[in-house]
C-alpha cells in the first residue's frame, strides 16, 4: 500500500512575476499526480497538497529549489490526494483575504512590521512577563467567530468577523482601542492569519503585538490540553474538529438543546444550511437540526 501525505505551507516574499510561479507550480503538482489548493500573489505563497508520499517530497524539494521558496517550512499531515476534489492554482490579490492588498508590505524576510513570533514556552514567558508587571496579556482570535465557539485560548476576546475581511472593519470600530497599550497575542490554526492581522493591528496603533508562529497547530503539539489553550481545534477539513488529547474539554453547546457538543452541522433547512453546533441527538432529528434563525421564522 501506497503511503499518502498531506502538506501544509506558507511564505510571505516579493514575487515578482506571480503567474510564472502559478503556471510552474501547477506543471510540477500535475506531474507528481498532487492535488489541493494553492495561492499565489505578488507577497507570496499559501498551499495545501496531497499525494503520495514520494511524490510530496519531490514536490517540496523542487519547490524549495526556487531561491525565494528556499527556506520555506513545510508541516506534515495525515492524508493524500483524495483529500481534495482536484488541483487549483490560482494568483490572488492576497495569499490570505483580508481585503487589504495595499496595505501589506513583505520582504525576503517575510511581513515588515508584523507582531513579534513567539515559541509556544515563549508564549508563557510573556504572559509572566506582564503578570510581573502587573499588566495583563490579551488573546486576540484570528480566526473567523464560529471557530472560537469549540475552542479558544481562555479568556482570549474573539472578534465578531464572519469572514477574515471583517476584521479590519472590526479592529477600525474602537473596540479594542483598551488594548492599544497591552500586550496583545494574536493567534491563529496554523499562524497565516496573524501574520497579516498582526501587521495590521501594528498599523493601526497597538504598541505590543505578538503572534504564535505555527499557531494552535504548533502551541497544542507541545501543551496538549494542559496549556493555556482549551477545548477543540476547528480544522478546514472533513474531520471538522480535531482535539490534542483525551483531557479536551467540549466548550461548545449545541445551538437546539444546549448539550455540550463540538460538532458543526449544517442547518436542515435547504435554503438555509447555516453552520451550527448541534449535539448528536439533535443532529439525528430533522426538526431540532435548525438554526436559531430557522425556528424563528418558523414561529412567525
Ligand atoms: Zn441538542
Ligand atoms: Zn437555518
Amino acid at each position: 500500500m501506497a503511503l499518502n501525505r498531506i502538506l501544509l505551507y506558507y511564505q510571505f516574499t516579493p514575487l515578482a512575476d506571480p503567474e510564472a510561479v502559478r503556471l510552474w507550480q501547477h506543471t510540477l503538482c500535475e506531474s507528481l499526480g498532487l492535488r489541493g489548493r494553492i495561492i499565489i500573489s505578488k507577497d507570496g505563497i499559501n498551499g495545501t497538497v496531497g499525494g503520495e508520499l514520494n511524490a510530496i517530497k519531490q514536490y517540496r524539494k523542487k519547490t524549495r529549489e526556487y531561491a525565494p521558496f528556499k527556506s520555506m517550512e513545510f508541516k506534515w499531515s495525515e492524508g493524500g490526494a483524495e483529500d481534495f476534489p482536484r488541483l487549483s492554482v490560482k494568483v490572488r490579490d492576497e495569499i490570505v483575504s483580508f481585503g487589504a492588498p495595499g496595505e501589506l508590505k513583505v520582504d525576503e524576510n517575510g511581513v515588515i512590521g508584523g507582531g513579534v513570533h513567539l515559541k509556544p514556552e515563549q508564549v508563557h514567558e510573556v504572559v509572566d512577563a506582564a503578570k510581573a508587571e502587573g499588566k495583563e496579556v490579551a488573546f486576540f482570535d484570528g480566526r473567523n467567530a464560529f471557530e472560537a465557539q469549540i475552542g479558544k485560548f481562555k479568556n482570549a476576546i474573539v472578534p465578531d468577523v464572519d469572514t477574515t475581511r471583517d476584521f479590519i472593519k472590526e479592529i477600525d470600530s474602537g473596540k479594542y482601542d483598551h488594548l492599544k497599550d497591552q500586550p496583545v497575542i494574536t493567534y491563529c490554526t496554523g499562524g497565516i492569519r496573524c501574520e497579516v492581522l498582526s501587521a495590521l493591528m501594528k498599523n493601526r496603533g497597538f504598541e505590543e503585538v505578538y503572534q504564535i508562529d505555527g499557531g494552535i497547530v504548533r502551541y497544542g503539539e507541545k501543551y496538549g490540553d494542559s496549556g493555556l489553550w482549551e477545548g477543540s481545534l476547528y480544522v478546514f477539513d472533513q474531520r471538522m474538529h480535531m482535539e490534542f488529547t483525551e483531557d479536551a474539554v467540549t466548550i461548545g453547546k449545541c445551538v437546539n438543546c444546549s448539550a455540550p457538543t463540538n460538532k458543526f452541522e449544517n442547518c436542515s433547512n435547504p435554503s438555509c444550511r447555516n453552520l451550527r453546533l448541534f449535539c448528536a441527538e439533535c443532529a439525528q432529528d430533522e426538526e431540532a437540526l435548525r438554526c436559531p434563525d430557522c425556528v424563528e421564522s418558523a414561529h412567525i
